[in-house]
C-alpha cells in the first residue's frame, strides 16, 4: 500500500464484531480472561490496549519498523529509549536539539553516569573522531530545532554500523511522510506525536519505533515497566490526526516555502533558517533523504524591539509554544523552548534575543503572509 492509504488502512481493515469504521476507544483498564486456560490478548492497559495497538501498528507501518510504542508524550518516549543505555555509556548527539531532550541528557542521564558529546552531527568526520569504547549511540534531529541543521542519516548509519552503535533519529519535524530514517539505516525513530502526527494541537503523545524485533522487545520491556503509555482516548485523537497527515503536510510544505521567501525579502529580517532554500548548507542532503522541507522556519530580525512588536501584532499566527498543528504558531526560543540552554551557548549558536521560530499551519497562504507583513512593517 502507498503511504496515503497506509495512514487509513494499515491494519488491512480488520474490524471488531460491530464493524465500526473508526477504531473504538477501548476505555478499559483491564480485560476479562476467556477461561481458566485462555488468557485474553489484552490483559491490562499498561501492557497493551486495543486502541493503542491499532495506533502503534499504523505508526510502525508508516515508519517501516518492526514495532512502534505509543507514550504519553515525546519526552516519555525518549526517556524510555534512554533506558536501553546505562553508565558509563557515551552518546554523540546533535548540539541543536529540542530543549527538553537536551535537559534530559544533561540533567538526568548525565547525572546517572552517562556522558554526551553535543556537536554538529552534519560533520561526519567529527562524529567518527569522538567514538570511543563506551560509545553506544548517535542521536540526531534532522532538520534540527531551531537552527534547521541537516544531518546525513544514511552516512551516519554507515558510521553507526561500522562501530556497532545505535542510530536514533528524532523524526518529529518531517514525519514519515517526508523522511523515513529506518529505510536510510537508522535503528530507532522517535516522535513527539504531539506535533505533526496528531496535528491539531489538542493532545500530547510520543512514539518510539524500532527497526528490528530484537530492539522492539527491549523497548517493550521498559515501556510496560515504566508505564508512561498513551491513554486510549488520546490514541484515538492521534490516529484521527494521522488519517490526514499527507494532506496537511503537503499544504504546510507549500505554505512554508512561500513564507520563507517572503521573510527573506523583508529588510527588517537579517537571516532566515529554512532547509528549502537551495543555498542552505543542508539542501543537497535534504533533497537526497527527504521528499519535503516541512513547515518549520526560524528567522532573526535586525532590531530587538521588532521581536515584541511581531509577537504583539500577529493576528493569525499565535504566540505559543509547540509546532506541527493546523494552526500557525510563532515562538521566541530564548524565552520558551531553549530557556534552559545557557545564554553564552545560545548566543554562540545564533539563538539570540532577535531569533524567532514559526510553525506554519494550513491557513490560506494569503492570510499568513499578510499577517506577518503587517506585524513586521507596521
Ligand atoms: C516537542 C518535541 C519533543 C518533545 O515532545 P513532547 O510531546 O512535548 O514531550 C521532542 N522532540 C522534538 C523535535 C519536539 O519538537
Amino acid at each position: 500500500m502507498e503511504f496515503e492509504t497506509l495512514c487509513l488502512h494499515a491494519d488491512g481493515n480488520k474490524k471488531d464484531e460491530w464493524g465500526s469504521i473508526a477504531t473504538p476507544v477501548y476505555q478499559s483498564a483491564t480485560f476479562v480472561h476467556k477461561d481458566f486456560n485462555e488468557v485474553s490478548k489484552y490483559s491490562y492497559s499498561r501492557l497493551s490496549n486495543p486502541t493503542r495497538a491499532h495506533l502503534e501498528n499504523t505508526v510502525a507501518a508508516l515508519e517501516g519498523g518492526a514495532a512502534a510504542f505509543a507514550f504519553s508524550s515525546g519526552m516519555a518516549a525518549l526517556s524510555c529509549v534512554m533506558k536501553l543505555f546505562e553508565a558509563p555509556a557515551h552518546i554523540i548527539a546533535s548540539e541543536d536539539l529540542y530543549g527538553g531532550s537536551l535537559r534530559l541528557f544533561r540533567n538526568v542521564n548525565a547525572r546517572e553516569g552517562m556522558s554526551f558529546d553535543f556537536i554538529d552531527t552534519g560533520d561526519l568526520k567529527k562524529v567518527e573522531s569522538l567514538i570511543r569504547r563506551e560509545t553506544k549511540a548517535i542521536y540526531v534531529e534532522t532538520p534540527s530545532n531551531p537552527l534547521m541543521q541537516v544531518s546525513d542519516i544514511a552516512a551516519l548509519a554507515g558510521i553507526a554500523k561500522k562501530h556497532k552503535l545505535l542510530l536514533i533519529v528524532d523524526n518529529t519535524f518531517l514525519t514519515p511522510y517526508f523522511q523515513r530514517p529506518l529505510a536510510l539505516g537508522a535503528d530507532i525513530v522517535l516522535h513527539s506525536g504531539t506535533k505533526y502526527l496528531g496535528g491539531h494541537n489538542d493532545t500530547l503523545a510520543g512514539f518510539a519505533v524500532a527497526k528490528t524485533e530484537e530492539l522492539a522487545e527491549k523497548i517493550l520491556y521498559y515501556a510496560k515497566t515504566i508505564g508512561a503509555c498513551l491513554a486510549p482516548a488520546d490514541c484515538f485523537l492521534i490516529e484521527r490526526g494521522i488519517k490526514t497527515l499527507p494532506l496537511r503536510m503537503d499544504r504546510i510544505n507549500e505554505n512554508a516555502k512561500q513564507i520563507a521567501e517572503m521573510l527573506r525579502s523583508c529588510k527588517a529580517v537579517s537571516k532566515v533558517y529554512y532547509t528549502g532554500f537551495p543555498d542552505h548548507a543542508g539542501y543537497a542532503v535534504s533533497t537526497k533523504q527527504a521528499t519535503g522541507f516541512g513547515g518549520m522556519i526560524s528567522f532573526e530580525v535586525k532590531d530587538k524591539p521588532l521581536v515584541e512588536k511581531i509577537l504583539t501584532c500577529v493576528k493569525v499566527f499565535q504566540y505559543a509554544e509547540s509546532l506541527g498543528g493546523v494552526e500557525s504558531l510563532i515562538t521566541y526560543p530564548v524565552r520558551q523552548t531553549h530557556a534552559d540552554v545557557p545564554e553564552e551557548e545560545r548566543n554562540r549558536r545564533g539563538i539570540n534575543d532577535r531569533f524567532l521560530r514559526i510553525s506554519v499551519g494550513i491557513e490560506n497562504i494569503k492570510d499568513l503572509i499578510e499577517d506577518l507583513r503587517q506585524a513586521i512593517d507596521k
